[in-house]
């Protein structure tokens, strides 16, 4: 599985380590080698990524197709809402089937 990172803070982390390390003025070489990489970094093709969405499950009761009337009284279902995009569901998983919000935040 691949795993990608922040060119931005892949950048500042570079240069953080650069100034710890060489003297201003910076040296020739080393220096020369480390904006190189940066340059790349730079330049590199970004992947085809989407930020991910953190979320929680909303818990509600529905009284739908599911819902059954007891001698008169309606009974509700349990069941839950998308924080992110009020999909709803029966049960919680860990991300919404609807628009992928990974399900990982603590109920408010
Ligand atoms: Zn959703």
């Amino acid at each position: 599985m691949s795993e990608y990172i922040s060119r931005d803070a892949i950048h500042t982390k570079i240069e953080k380590e650069v100034e710890r390390y060489f003297d201003d003025p910076a040296p020739a070489d080393g220096y020369y080698l480390v904006e190189d990489v940066l340059s790349e970094i730079e330049n590199f093709t970004a992947a085809d990524v989407a930020p991910v969405v953190h979320e929680h499950w909303i818990k509600v009761q529905f009284a739908d197709s599911k819902a059954l009337i007891n001698d008169g009284n309606l009974c509700l279902t349990d069941g839950f809402l998308c924080g992110s995009c009020g999909h709803s569901v029966y049960e919680k998983s860990p991300y919404c089937p609807r628009c992928g919000a990974k399900m990982d935040v603590e109920t408010p």
